[in-house]
């Protein structure tokens, strides 16, 4: 049985290996932002989600990697609303505080947006924000 874990494991860190040398190789600038896996692990809901995603690892892996490949890496601050700022007008939409809700049309111009896509793109604007700004 411990066998078993510790080759599920070492298949596990193979993975985020591979994706993450995939994404520090194909793009120059890596946004993310400084979530708190611990304190929202405490979510039930998203224990299991973040928990499969080794979070942490994969942050980790990231930094060291965009060291080596010569890329850069920005955190995007966690309080800045990534899901909650429409990407298409910049409307901020208090609504979408609950994490239920996956999907939302913008009250503003009327964008339909997907929570995850909507938020990983407004990370990455705000990355560029950042980086042009330095
Ligand atoms: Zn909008």
């Amino acid at each position: 049985m411990a066998r078993l874990h510790e080759h599920i494991a070492n298949q596990r860190l193979d993975k985020i290996h591979k994706m993450t040398t995939i994404l520090v190789q194909d793009y120059d600038l890596i946004a993310m932002e400084t979530l708190m896996p611990k304190n929202m692990v405490k979510n039930r809901k998203l224990a299991k989600a973040i928990s499969d995603a080794a979070w942490g690892e994969v942050a980790r892996q990231l930094e060291y990697k965009t060291r080596w490949y010569g890329k850069c890496q920005v955190k995007v601050d966690r309080f800045f609303p990534s899901s909650q700022t429409c990407n298409r007008c910049g409307f901020v939409n208090k609504a979408t505080k609950d994490l239920a809700i996956r999907e939302w049309d913008c009250p503003q111009c009327g964008e339909h947006n997907d929570r995850d896509i909507n938020a990983a793109k407004n990370i990455l604007d705000e990355g560029v924000r950042i980086v042009n700004a330095a």
